[in-house]
């Protein structure tokens, strides 16, 4: 029998519904409930509950529209519907809703090297908002595997037999770094399409469009023209000057769009008339041209137009050109970094974290809308340890237990106040954890029962819900 307990009388771990009991609760009631995937004690505000959109499947498991926390505790309660993932809050329908009208949802995905922004927004409203630390050790992982395995090499150790003929390519094979963050990618747009009723999916593919910035660099279209157009010649020209100040090459400080020849003595408004100076240099230049102030290359670079400059990244390429398949009918389409620093900055008026930024991409140009007050974190993990042999000659086979003191590699646990997941654990019961978000070493050697779980790992990442601060 399903039935919603107060915090502290909760006894059994799924016998409450923790996503939606967001009434006050303190810190240490929620450290004692044995197993449960708690809720941050941030969420639950004594002023009364976060707004956290509850996530709804049909009974075919296609995902509807998402509700409200409390329509969502009635059906649970008159067992009209059932709990499918606790973060983000899932519910699947047990019978056929009356109907399965669906908004223009849209989804924005803000690829990186590190992190990916995802967000769904629909009718002014962002339903979903997340970022995903992807995987950045695979690299230095497998040089270890590498030198292992030159290592026992030159050992004697048992027989193995050869392995030549498998090692062939295929055509659209990545370096493993680069396929799992790629897989991650196309992976967090997709948990999306499973819980909202996704219609469209931009990616943002490079930082301006290079073709549209050539033409008018040869055909002489003003920057000015509209405030947008501002945003893609600054970072047009970020690209073109390497980031640095033309003239006295410092980086890392506030760059200024300047004038080659200055307008003052007849010089346009075309690209390639401008450049970025530093403050310094833009005012000791003053009314000179560039040749007059010494720098006559910078003139003679500046009419030359950048050409390809900026490829589309790999990753970013194969994420364009996996999701057609895996979301059927959905139009992939793409956009440029200049529209979203734009919208983000002047029409929504969001700081800059990935997910605000993958909202920007999923809005219209010119729309607002209300950020989500939640946003989950993703951190990609490994699925396992992939080591099989040890021992001075290969010779055991490593058995490692599933469990050590009933906890599984990448739980993730609270521990003195910080959130991480567990990396590595001794037979003693001494653990380390690290950081959730950075990844870097929390703790070593701490005792298992000073951890508090909050959540287990799984398909290859942990979840943890964030308010927006
Ligand atoms: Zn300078």
């Amino acid at each position: 029998m399903f039935k919603f307990v107060p915090w502290s009388a909760a006894s059994a771990p799924g016998s409450t519904t923790p996503g939606l009991n967001v009434r006050e609760v303190s810190d240490s009631v929620q450290e004692k409930v044995p197993g449960a995937i708690i809720v941050e004690g941030k969420a639950c505000t004594p002023k009364g509950a976060l707004h956290v959109n509850v996530y709804v499947l049909a009974p075919d498991k296609k995902p509807l529209m998402p509700t409200t926390p409390r329509r969502a505790r009635v059906w649970l309660k008159q067992k009209q519907a059932r709990i499918v993932n606790r973060t983000p809050f899932t519910i699947q329908l047990r019978s056929e809703p009356s109907s399965r009208y669906a908004q223009h949802v849209r989804v924005g995905v803000d690829t990186g090297s590190k992190t990916v922004g995802v967000a769904a927004v629909a009718h002014s409203k962002v339903l979903y908002q997340a970022e995903i630390s992807l995987r950045t050790e695979i690299r230095q992982s497998m040089d270890h595997r590498r030198q292992y395995r030159r290592e026992r090499r030159n050992r004697h150790t048992r027989y193995r037999p050869v392995r030549f003929n498998n090692r062939k390519r295929s055509s659209d094979w990545l370096a493993p770094s680069l396929r799992s963050k790629a897989d991650s990618t196309v992976r967090a747009v997709v948990q999306v399409a499973a819980i909202l009723p996704v219609k469209q999916v931009r990616v943002e593919v490079a930082s301006f469009d290079t073709q549209q910035m050539q033409a008018p660099e040869i055909s002489g279209i003003e920057y000015q023209q509209g405030e947008l157009a501002g945003y893609h010649v600054r970072e047009y020209l970020l690209a073109k000057w390497g980031r640095k100040c033309a003239y006295c090459g410092r980086a890392g400080l506030p760059l200024e769009v300047e004038h080659i020849v200055p307008r003052i003595r007849g010089g346009t408004h075309r690209v390639s008339n401008l450049t970025l100076a530093c403050k310094t240099c833009n005012q000791s230049k003053g009314k000179r041209t560039a040749e007059e102030f010494g720098y006559p290359e910078v003139q003679a670079r500046a009419l030359k137009p950048l050409r390809d400059a900026v490829h589309v990244s790999i990753i970013k390429t194969w994420v364009i050109g996996t999701l057609p398949s895996l979301l059927d009918q959905v139009p992939i389409s793409t956009t440029y970094g200049y529209e979203t620093k734009y919208k983000r900055l002047k029409r929504l008026e969001l700081p800059k974290t990935h997910y605000f930024d993958a909202v920007a991409i999923a809005c219209e140009l010119g729309e607002t809308v209300v950020p989500g007050k939640v946003w989950y974190q993703y951190r990609c993990v490994a699925r396992g340890r992939y080591q099989l042999y040890n021992g001075s000659r290969s010779e055991h086979k490593v058995s490692g237990p599933k469990k050590v003191c009933g906890w599984k590699l990448f739980e993730l646990v609270k521990v003195n106040g910080h959130v991480g997941y567990i990396s590595g654990r001794r037979v003693s019961g001494r653990f380390s954890v690290k950081d959730a978000v950075t990844g870097k070493l929390l703790v070593d050697g701490i005792g298992h029962k000073k951890l508090v779980r909050l959540a287990r790992a799984a398909h290859g990442s942990i979840v943890h819900m964030n308010v927006v601060q």
